[in-house]
């Protein structure tokens, strides 16, 4: 099986959710049998993935590849994926993924099998899906022939990925009859005080346990004794108490941090499915039933307005 990594990136920089990709690819290519390759359209992405564990790195370059368009991402995979007889395609499940892998599907009349999870090596490649709101993974079979599969920001670890050495090869595209006529237009701005939480490393993440926003002073202090960011889950929004791009879950941002902490959360699929790829977990809650202990690395069965003072007085004197 011949697999291909797409590796997103704009100005040289790569998107995170790409190196999960490869890390993916990586796993899927040893547990399967088969060989992996990575393609970019930016040089300095390109020498960046040869020191990932790949065959090599195709390089296109073409200045209607430099920002997002996408027709001439569909033409320049298609043109690649049959040259160079690809039969799997790999990417990270990024906005812009959504928006032109689709019709890269259709144009050459392969599947594609979106916002996977993970995947299984059992008989063959299949794909895990996550369905109702998380409730349910669902199994699916690639078929034989070609195929494209995305992957969730989080399905796997991006400090998985395993070291090389690679070279670049040049493949150039012809792309000069690729009509302009679908532009992206300015791309969209967060609101000026929007954190990232997908990039953060410690997060501390506060549930309706909290009781009131008054409250929320004490959980403010422990993220800045910590140096992380703040997060919530959705009532808290919901009350108004916290900005929306703090809340984690299926209708917030997805985050995999070095360390997440639930505070007075109860463990809803909609949470966890935001969060669970988070590296540990430590989890507070009074309720010793509440599910989010199913996912905990460490538990504290304990009332957070008596406990998160005294967590933030020691981290402070330590
Ligand atoms: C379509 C849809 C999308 C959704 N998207 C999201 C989403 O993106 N993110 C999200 O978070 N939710 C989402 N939800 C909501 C989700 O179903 C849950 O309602 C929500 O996650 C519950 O939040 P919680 O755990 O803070 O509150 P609760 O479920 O009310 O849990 C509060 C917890 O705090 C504990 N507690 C109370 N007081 C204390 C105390 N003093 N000390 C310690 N523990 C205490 C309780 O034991 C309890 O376990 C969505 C729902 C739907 C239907």
């Amino acid at each position: 099986m011949k697999i291909l990594v797409f590796v997103q990136q704009e100005e040289g920089k790569i998107n995170p959710v790409s190196i999960e990709a490869i890390a993916g690819a990586q796993q899927i290519a040893s547990q399967c049998g088969g060989s992996l390759s990575a393609l970019t359209f930016n040089a300095s992405a390109a020498e960046a993935v040869t020191s990932y564990k790949v065959e090599e790195v195709l390089l296109t370059e073409d200045t209607a590849l430099d920002t997002y368009s996408p027709l001439h991402f569909v033409k320049a995979l298609q043109n690649i994926m049959e040259a160079e007889s690809i039969d799997l395609l790999v990417l990270g499940h990024t906005y812009e993924a959504r928006d032109w892998v689709p019709r890269l599907s259709a144009r050459l009349d392969i599947p594609f099998i979106s916002d996977s999870v993970g995947f299984k090596s059992k008989n063959g490649l299949t794909l895990v899906r996550s369905i109702y709101q998380g409730k349910f993974n669902a199994d699916v079979a690639v078929p034989e022939g070609k195929s494209i599969v995305s992957f969730q920001s989080g399905a796997f670890r991006a400090d998985s990925i395993e070291s090389g050495s690679s070279s670049v090869k040049k493949v150039p595209v012809e792309l000069s009859d690729v009509s302009d006529n679908i532009r992206p237009g300015e791309k969209f701005q967060e609101a000026e005080q929007s954190v990232d939480l997908s990039q953060a490393e410690v997060i501390v993440s506060i549930g309706r346990g909290i009781g009131k926003e008054e409250n929320l002073q004490i959980v403010k202090d422990l993220s800045g004794a910590l140096g992380g960011e703040l997060a919530s889950s959705r009532p808290v929004v919901d009350a108004g108490w916290l900005e929306s791009y703090r809340q984690v879950g299926s209708s917030g941002q997805s985050v995999t941090p070095k360390l997440y902490l639930a505070l007075g959360i109860s463990g809803a699929i909609q949470h966890v499915v935001g969060m669970k790829g988070s590296k540990n977990i430590v989890v507070i809650n009074k309720d010793a039933n509440a599910p989010i202990f199913e996912i905990a690395d460490y538990g504290i069965v304990g009332d957070i307005l008596e406990i998160i003072p005294k967590l933030t007085e020691k981290i402070q004197s330590a």
